[in-house]
């Protein structure tokens, strides 16, 4: 196909060109959509990186260990987009949106006009601000590039202090153990992963990497970084204490990429609002993935999801919403993360209002905890039972009331207690 000029002829919709912006997993899906929907006219997809598009989860974990090659997370090969009649423009970003003439300002100086657009722009990692932390190397992880340049640092006889104990920061925490290097964590909350679990799934996880030798200083507050005259790096906690290692990993959040959305005047909340239609307050700009904040009924208000399900789901969902076809997106929310040999899994919101049930014990290699409202399942959290927690899945989007007292007993099987 040439890519310049549409063939309107044969297209099932009326629109000549879609522009995808942020060529990550959402943007991908999104590209694949629109073509398995039978759109046929100019499809672009532009990002600022140079590899094809790629799964992140493996950034942490395999890749990072040493275990994969990077190129084992590409969602597709650049041939791939030949077939699918795809403009993929790597290495290049797009500078602004100018919503009235419907036109892109992209880096390489040129413009390029669409009818729809959608904002695939997913995040940055956050950079540490403490003085001194300018002056010295710290290591982030968003992209193939930060995991190789990090894994070179974990081997026997090094340090590292991972400052942040949420997701990536335990993931990164494990592997680094497991590669042999000294870890020690700094978390300035209380708990481990404060934003996402509930206490006995922090107090597990704190359990699992003190088995694994990893030093956790909860409640611990950097105050800045400075370079020892023998090259490693020397971390001063807000309590005077000061740690010495040699190399630092900040896993301190996601920036959301929804600059260009802002300045081009769009709804922007910490991310860009979208509707159930993943429809932005300009009703030709759709958005996806982790750039997206979307109303989510199982947690009551809105919700910017950082998660591999998420990025896939909404990437398909903003495809089908922007050629009209009839989307609402509210999904279950689905996020697991790896930690030595532990698969942790969680499925919808917990929330303070819910009643929690335990079957097995937290601290066990196996366990899960369900969060009802009445007797009903409203979210199911599992260390190491990704069967029974497909089960939980599933009772959980029929909403069909348990018996809480069998939901408890690990011999009652899962399957059997929504009969
Ligand atoms: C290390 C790591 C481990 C993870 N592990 C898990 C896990 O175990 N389980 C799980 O559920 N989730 C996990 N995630 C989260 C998951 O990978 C993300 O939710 C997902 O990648 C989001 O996809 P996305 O397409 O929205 O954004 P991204 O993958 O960030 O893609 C956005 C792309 O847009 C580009 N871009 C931004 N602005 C512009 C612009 N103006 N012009 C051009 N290009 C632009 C960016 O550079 C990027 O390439 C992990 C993430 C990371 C980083």
């Amino acid at each position: 196909m040439n890519a310049e000029q549409p063939d309107s002829a044969t297209n099932n919709f009326p629109i000549g060109t879609i522009v995808i912006v942020g060529a990550g997993q959402a943007g991908s899906w999104t590209a694949q959509t629109l073509r398995q929907e039978g759109f046929t006219g100019r499809l672009v997809l532009i990002g600022d990186e140079s590899h094809p598009p790629y799964e992140r989860p493996p950034l942490s974990k395999a890749v990072l260990a040493g275990e994969a090659e990077p190129a084992s997370t590409w969602l597709q090969k650049p041939q791939a987009f030949d077939a699918l009649g795809l403009e993929w423009r790597p290495d290049t970003r797009v500078n602004r949106i100018d919503r009235r003439a419907k036109r892109l300002e992209i880096s390489d100086g040129t413009t390029l006009p669409y009818d729809k657009l959608i904002l695939c722009t997913g995040g940055r990692a956050r950079k540490l601000t403490v003085p001194g932390a300018d002056q010295t190397r710290i290591h982030t992880l968003r992209t193939i590039g930060d995991a190789q340049s990090l894994a070179k640092e974990f081997r026997p006889g090094r340090s590292v202090a991972v400052v942040g104990g949420g997701w990536i920061g335990l993931e990164v925490a494990a592997t680094a153990r497991q590669k042999g290097a000294e870890v020690t964590v700094l978390e300035a909350q209380g708990r481990l992963c404060e934003r996402s679990v509930p206490p006995e799934i922090s107090e597990h996880l704190l359990g699992l990497h003190a088995t694994h030798g990893v030093r956790v200083r909860l409640g611990t507050h950097l105050s800045g970084i400075a370079r020892s005259t023998d090259g490693r790096s020397v971390l001063t906690l807000a309590d005077g204490d000061t740690l010495t290692c040699n190399a630092i990993v900040a896993g301190v959040g996601l920036v959301p990429n929804d600059d260009l959305a802002r300045d081009a005047g769009l709804d922007c909340d910490g991310g860009v609002v979208v509707d159930e239609r993943c429809c932005t307050s300009d009703a030709d700009i759709f958005a996806a993935g982790d750039v997206a904040v979307t109303p989510n009924p199982w947690a009551g208000r809105r919700l910017r999801l950082e998660s591999w399900q998420n990025a896939q789901e909404q990437g398909i969902a903003a495809a089908r919403a922007a050629l009209g076809l009839p989307v609402v997106y509210q999904p279950l929310p689905w996020f697991w993360s790896d930690q030595y040999d532990m698969n942790l899994q969680i499925y919808g919101v917990p929330l303070p209002s819910h009643r929690m049930v335990t079957r097995g014990m937290p601290g066990d290699n196996s366990f899960m905890l369900f969060y009802l409202e009445g007797e009903i399942i409203k979210a199911a959290l599992g260390a190491n039972a990704a069967r029974d927690l497909r089960f939980a899945r599933r009772l959980i989007e029929q909403g069909k009331q348990v018996d809480a007292k069998r939901l408890a007993d690990p011999d009652v099987p899962m399957g059997k207690l929504s009969a």
